[in-house]
């Protein structure tokens, strides 16, 4: 039987930027997403600031957050996306720099395959820039051989927290 109201599911999500001013930009990000519909904000992480990926551009300031949600994956994903677009994301081309990235890292035990949607999202585990600010609220769920294949990787803690 279907429940009418959804039960809370955790939702953690990466917040990237490295175009205007970003570090503003995650922050207010961290508030727009506990503003959500049925979305609490219950943990962020520290600012990270890493040297692009196989992108171009200036250097990201990176950060996780861990949410409860009502909302579904897919809701989810719209609302990332019209904070995206509210903050001024433009997509020329892939790996673009960016005002804002929020992308859905993991989503309860769900296991999304569709088109607009891969939860986990396939990337994650290589990427320092989401294992170190995870690991600073879920440092189980980094294991060694996650450390030893981003160890390449340039980022570091953001010296000053606070917007
Ligand atoms: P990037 O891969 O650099 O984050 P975008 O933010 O432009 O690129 O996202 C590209 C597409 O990735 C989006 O249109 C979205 O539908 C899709 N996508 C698939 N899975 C996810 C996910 N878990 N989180 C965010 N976006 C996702
Ligand atoms: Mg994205």
């Amino acid at each position: 039987m279907q429940s009418a109201v959804r039960e809370p599911v955790t939702a953690w999500v990466a917040l990237g930027a490295n175009l205007g001013d970003a570090r503003q930009a995650v922050w207010q990000a961290f508030e727009a997403l506990g503003r959500l519909p049925g979305t609490q904000l219950m943990a962020r992480s520290r600012l990270y600031r890493s040297a692009p990926h196989l992108a171009q551009g200036p250097d990201f300031v990176n950060a996780v957050a861990r949410l409860e949600t009502r909302l579904s994956a897919p809701d989810l994903l719209d609302a990332l996306q019209a904070l995206e677009t509210r903050a001024g994301r433009e997509r020329p081309y892939v790996n673009a720099p960016r005002t804002l990235d929020l992308d859905l890292i993991l989503f309860g035990q769900s296991r999304i395959d569709s088109p607009r949607l891969q939860v986990p999202h396939p990337r994650w585990r290589e990427r320092a820039f989401v294992l170190l600010p995870l690991a600073d609220l879920w440092p189980d769920c980094v294991s060694a051989d996650d450390w030893a294949g981003v160890a390449n990787q340039q980022i570091e803690v953001w010296p000053e927290d606070g917007p």
